[in-house]
């Protein structure tokens, strides 16, 4: 399934549009401008509660990340934008780098999520908080892969896996991400031949979204394949006669439980810089902590909250992870290391021919 979202020259130009209305109407009804990259139909219940709790209306311009990016860069200190909805660590973690964001104050926020989902302390507060997680997975073709042949990320470049892979393109952010969390443990020789190894093994070009290379699993097009977890768990849910057929074929790794850990991604948000409602885009960032926001992401869109206390219900997200032996050992590394290994990782694929 393709991701609907709006073209990046669309949305700037439906944008302004939308910002010139909201700052207009900021001075006598409590709004939020917010900018996202979420791009889940089931967040809009999310979105609807929070207006309906607090009365803040919520001008919302969705792009992908790096759209989101470009944008606030363009617009610099007359940005309308209140509240940055990112779906990636690393474009998070760019984002804060590059003085897109401002620090949050809230005790709240401190207390509700763990400090690995957390951009660093400083005295001013915090840039940015994860909110949800999503792990990136293999899945393979039960009749013709066995599971212990996928079941490290390194093993998925293995000369015995030739002609079984596929992926989206390798510049995509949840690609970069992974690959420059496998960079840095295993270091940047043989990560660059991880990632020729793993050209060496591709079924055919990388191309389509995550729910297409589980597709191609199912179809027997491909042997094994990446995804994030949230996109198996919309076919575990699904009623669907051909998903479940189509589930039934695949078989669902947590690569490397021995050793690092599965590679865990993160979507998070950060007050803007320039905000002109700062006020109310700390009181939406502190919404997303609760329950009922937290519950939207586990039940909504299969991610796993953030907040600790919250208990998933989710039935896919739990068969997954049981899957895994229950809890799956999720990796620690730094967002900041991953964040750090983006440009070199996209000069490696550039090398080895990773498109
Ligand atoms: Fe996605």
């Amino acid at each position: 399934m393709k991701h609907p979202r709006s073209t990046l020259i669309g949305s700037l130009c439906f944008g302004f549009i939308i910002s010139f209305a909201a700052v207009a109407q900021s001075k006598s009804e409590p709004v939020i401008n917010l900018y996202s990259a979420r791009h889940y139909s089931t967040d809009e219940a999310l979105y609807s509660n929070f207006t309906k709790a607090t009365g803040i209306k919520i001008n919302r311009i969705d792009a992908d990340d790096a759209g989101i990016l470009v944008r606030l860069k363009t617009e610099g200190a007359s940005s309308p934008a209140d509240v940055i909805l990112l779906v990636d660590a690393a474009r998070l973690w760019r984002a804060d780098v590059d003085g897109l964001f401002q620090s949050t104050q809230s005790a709240l926020l401190e207390t509700a999520i763990p400090a690995q989902y957390r951009a660093k302390q400083t005295t001013e507060g915090e840039t940015w908080f994860g909110f949800s997680t999503r792990a990136r997975v293999v899945v393979y073709d039960k009749s013709k892969v066995k599971r212990m042949d996928v079941d490290t990320y390194e093993k998925l470049a293995s000369p015995a896996n030739k002609g079984k892979f596929c992926v989206r393109s390798g510049s995509h952010p949840y690609n970069l991400s992974l690959f420059g969390s496998v960079v840095e443990h295993l270091g940047d020789k043989a990560g660059e031949e991880w990632l020729a190894g793993l050209v060496a093994n591709m079924a055919r070009k990388p191309q389509g979204g995550d729910t297409d290379q589980i597709k191609a699993v199912a179809s027997g097009e491909c042997g094994f394949a990446l995804t994030n977890t949230y996109y198996i768990a919309r076919l575990m849910r699904s009623t669907k006669p051909e998903d479940i057929a189509l589930f039934e074929r695949v078989g669902v790794v947590f690569p490397n439980q021995n050793t690092s850990g599965t590679h865990v991604n993160i979507a998070g948000g950060a007050v803007a810089k320039y905000a002109p409602n700062k006020a109310n885009a700390v009181k939406f960032l502190e919404y997303l902590a609760t329950k009922e926001a937290q519950n939207y992401f586990a039940n909504g869109n299969n991610e796993w909250p953030t907040v600790a206390s919250v208990k998933v219900s989710n039935p896919a997200l739990l068969a997954m992870s049981g899957q895994a032996g229950g809890a799956f050992k999720a990796e620690i590394l730094p967002l900041s290391v991953i964040g750090m290994n983006q440009v070199k990782v996209q000069q490696m694929l550039d090398r080895v021919g990773f498109k």
